[in-house]
């Protein structure tokens, strides 16, 4: 079996499209290589082989020593160097990388391959000892920390004392004889805390290396990474060990990163950082400010330093022109590392960068517009779960604010919270139910729990590439990175800035757009839609066959989801109008009565409200249907509970308080979900329905005098039996037909129900006779098909979860097994009966992509979901036709 595949510039065993086995860098890096660009010559160690050694007890499979061997002889003869050689020796990165990328989350060694001898050889070679040195104690740390399991502190505190003691700032301003001290502590140091020598075959190192990179697989922060963004565990990463190229040998080298796109804005322009001088991870770690790519952002940042544009305009014009040519063989926006050692290029590594809601949506239909994908592809990059972020509140831009300090506008929105000072606060004032904001000097891996809790991050340290605003970005979460003028504290729990000082609970307010961080909270407002976010929706409607209706029964709520595209409103919940002020008191006279007399002379009271509501939703939806589900409820939800309401109550309806209290305990039920509701109240109360049809069909005949085009669809909840829905829809059809004889109208409608009983899917057929439509009520279906209530499931859902008895909350995202398999049988015979019956689902499922995918799969008509969820709705519906 292959264990091993190599490449080295112009060719390679793998390429991108071997992600699984070679995992994401290391396919790249193949393919890369194969497209002729200038990458360091290596090899790659399959994820099979970190799955085997997983299977194995951690142990290698046979064969990948023998093969790693051939590999590593294989790349002396390309790089014309030796492994352990001292004339000329041959140094390796060992490094990380899974199928999926998780920056930062695993392991990445460099320079191994050093010992006390091969330094001297690199040193002579080069003939700059100090480089050779500045090597050789970057392999200390990373070995030591990474392999060796010594924390990196200890090297940080040597490093420091030197520092102090030459009163220098910068490593680059620490010389060899000065390195060759520091590093006779760290020696010192590894002896001290293992009571071993620092390794010096550099064999022992590579495989000591390769074990390292196996293990930060199952490391906490790796494991946590791959919970939050369902990665199995079972994947496995790969090894890549790839020749080192030196960023670090004077000002003619550097290190870097790249981005071919605005990954905040999406703006089509080159973006990103380097450092002259420096090594792998510097630039990201934020021990220097870096410096930017082009002359243009750093006219426009303000800074002085020149970018690589100036300081190295060859390579950067090949630079520019290498990731113009990935970009267009990958067809996407390209996050890539580099190094330039003594003024030659070298790519190490590229990937599809992660990018922010705003740039996602901006990237895609830029793309689209160039021809580089088409419409359909640009639909199918967006996550329409991220497209969420950007239906949401921004800063009201003429609310006053205070500005507290400025950083980089590294993640964009706007977010208001309680400020704490590490992630595990964070995570526990957010468990509490606080929206917090994390402020750090600079984040690491260490805090990606932290960072997941909180509502946004503020970092005083680091660019917009830093690790903070990486994984914000990633998240969705708002971050300002690099407020410099912020003077943090973490163990006083407090940050000063601008001459005030801020504690912990502390209420700040920050636009990741902007970069701005200000005291208090500060309004929001509603987000205004780019030409972009209409362009994509455009395509989406051309594609998609499933409409998309609205759960709304106020007539805000109607608007903003006409504004957001709806096509009609597929849950109006009756119940809802019922507990507005002015007209709870008639419907607690409508409960109380003692007979059905009693009961008339209150809903005749409540006649009118419901019609002057129905009026204005047939209006803000003229021409398109209106789903209207009749009184829901146990009627003991409008009474009320607690002592004193019962006596505030009982004062204001003039009835007493024992009346009060006997119908309350009268009406109160042990299940009442599964008790006296639904159209078990129609049935026992025929009055109400009447009075609720009464209503819908005045309205309707009064705005359609008006010009108007009412389309009403009439719901009746929780049918469990045909004998119910003939009945129903026979009251139903006798009080409409009596209205608009009466009014001398004509208006469409149709009556049907929602199913939300398994007895009503598996008898679809029979409700079907009369019912000519059916609406999914999944939240009830779901519940009564698991057995599970949804108001006290909370409970043990998590740890269900958690064991893996279930993969998802089935409230959240549509169980296809279960609750799926009665949709699709009251589906097929539903139309055995009704061929033209209209199908839809109104449950919370109505607004979820993987629950909106199944629904085109069954072939639903339409799906309903809160106004907010309607555009991702239009895209989720779009990308499932597609
Ligand atoms: P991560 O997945 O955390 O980004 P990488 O494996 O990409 O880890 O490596 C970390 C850093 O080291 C990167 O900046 C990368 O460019 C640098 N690096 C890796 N391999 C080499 C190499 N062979 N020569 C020079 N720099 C390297
Ligand atoms: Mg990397
Ligand atoms: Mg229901």
């Amino acid at each position: 079996k292959q264990w091993v595949y190599a490449f080295a510039a112009g060719k390679a065993d793998g390429n991108a499209a071997m992600k699984n086995l070679l995992g994401g860098k290391g396919a790249n890096l193949a393919e890369m290589s194969s497209l002729g660009l200038p990458v360091p010559a290596g090899f790659t160690v399959t994820t099979e082989a970190c799955v085997h050694y997983y299977q194995n007890d951690k142990t290698f499979p046979d064969g990948l020593d023998a093969q790693v061997k051939t590999a590593l002889t294989n790349l002396e003869a390309v790089t014309g160097k030796g492994f352990g050689s001292v004339e000329n020796p041959l140094l390796v990165s060992v490094r990380s990388g899974a199928r999926a990328s998780m920056p930062g989350m695993m392991d990445t060694v460099l320079n191994l391959g050093l010992n006390d001898q091969t330094v001297e050889g690199l040193a002579a070679l080069t003939g700059d000892r100090r480089f050779a040195l500045d090597c050789y104690r970057r392999f200390i740390t990373m070995y030591s920390n990474v392999v060796l399991g010594v924390s990196h502190h200890g090297f940080e505190d040597i490093l420091d004392d030197h520092k102090d003691r030459l009163g220098v700032t910068v490593d680059t301003d620490i010389t060899a004889k000065d390195w060759e001290r520091v590093i006779a502590d760290y020696k010192a140091k590894v002896q001290a805390d293992l009571g071993q020598d620092f390794p010096q075959d550099p064999q022992d190192q590579l495989w000591g290396a390769v074990k390292a990179v196996f293990g930060s697989w199952m490391n906490d922060r790796a494991k946590f990474y791959r919970k939050m963004h369902d990665i199995p565990e079972d994947w496995g990463t790969a090894v890549n060990i790839q020749s080192m190229v030196f960023g670090n040998m004077g000002d003619t080298s550097a290190t870097g990163v790249a981005f071919t796109r605005n990954p905040s804005t999406g703006d089509n322009t080159l973006y990103g950082e380097f450092l002259l001088n420096a090594q792998g991870e510097d630039v990201v770690a934020g021990i220097r400010t870096p410096q930017t790519l082009t002359k243009k952002a750093r006219e426009e940042m303000g800074e002085r330093n020149p970018s690589m544009e100036e300081a190295l305009p060859e390579v950067f014009a090949q630079f520019r022109s290498t990731v113009e040519t990935l970009e267009k063989h990958y067809r996407d926006v390209q996050d890539v590392e580099f190094t330039v050692e003594q003024g030659k290029l070298f790519m190490l590594q590229t990937r599809n960068a992660k990018r922010t809601s705003r740039a996602a949506l901006k990237i895609a239909v830029d793309m689209a517009k160039e021809g580089l994908i088409t419409p359909q592809e640009a639909l199918m990059r967006l996550d329409p779960g991220a497209l969420d972020q950007l239906l949401h509140p921004m800063l009201d831009p003429k609310a006053e604010r205070t500005l507290i300090a400025r950083g980089l506008p590294a993640s964009p929105g706007a977010a208001c919270g309680k400020i704490v000072f590490t992630a595990d606060d964070a995570v526990r004032l957010a468990a509490a139910g606080d929206d917090v904001i994390l402020v750090r000097d600079e984040t690491s891996p260490e805090d990606i729990h932290g960072m997941h809790a909180a509502k946004a991050i503020i970092t005083a340290r680091g660019g917009m590439t830093s690790h903070a605003a990486v994984v914000a970005r990633g998240m969705g979460r708002p971050c300002v990175s690099g407020a410099g003028e912020m003077v943090i504290s973490t163990e006083r729990g407090e940050f000063s800035a601008r001459g005030q000082t801020f504690r912990f609970g502390d209420i700040v307010t920050l636009d990741g757009s902007t970069g701005e961080v200000f005291k208090g909270s500060i309004r929001m407002i509603e987000p205004e839609f780019s030409d972009d976010f209409h362009q994509i929706m455009n395509w989406a409607d051309e594609f998609r066959t499933l409409k998309v209706l609205t759960n709304a029964e106020t007539p805000a709520d109607a608007r903003t989801a006409i504004g957001f595209g709806a096509e009609g409103i597929g849950l109006c919940r009756t119940e809802h109008m019922f507990f507005d002020e002015d007209r709870i008191s008639a419907v607690r006279e409508m409960i109380l009565a003692d007979d059905e007399a009693g009961r008339r002379k209150a809903l005749a009271k409540i006649l009118p409200m419901q019609k002057a509501d129905f009026v204005e939703l047939f209006k803000i939806m003229n021409g398109l249907p209106v789903t209207i589900r009749l009184l829901d409820p146990p009627l003991h939800e409008f009474l009320p509970h607690t002592p004193e309401d019962i006596k505030l109550v009982a004062e204001a309806a003039e009835v007493p308080e024992e009346k009060l209290l006997k119908r309350t305990k009268e009406l109160s039920e042990t299940n009442p979900m599964l008790g006296w509701r639904g159209c078990r109240l129609g049935i026992t109360f025929p009055e109400i329905y009447e009075m609720q049809v009464t209503a819908i069909f005045e309205a309707a005949c009064d705005v359609k005098a008006e010009g108007f085009d009412p389309q009403p669809d009439i719901m009746h909840p929780l049918v469990a039996t045909k004998e119910e829905m003939a009945k129903l829809v026979a009251m139903t059809k006798a009080i409409a037909e009596g209205v608009l004889k009466a009014r001398g109208a004509e208006v469409a409608y149709k009556v049907g129900t929602m199913i939300e009983l398994p007895r009503a899917a598996l008898l679809a057929d029979k409700l079907a006779e009369t019912a000519e439509f059916f609406s999914f009520g999944t939240n009830d279906l779901t519940q009564t098909t698991y057995g599970i209530s949804r108001d006290d499931s909370g409970r043990f859902l998590n740890p269900y979860i958690e064991k893996g008895i279930f993969e998802k909350d089935p409230f959240v995202s549509l169980d296809p097994d279960g609750v799926g398999q009665l949709i699709d049988i009251a589906r097929t015979k539903g139309r055995t009966t009704r061929p033209d019956i209209k199908l839809g689902i109104c449950g919370e499922h109505g607004g979820d992509p993987a629950s909106i995918a199944f629904c085109q799969k069954v072939g639903l008509d339409y799906v309903s979901c809160s106004p907010y969820r309607v555009p991702v709705a239009r895209l989720a519906a779009a990308q499932a036709a597609i």
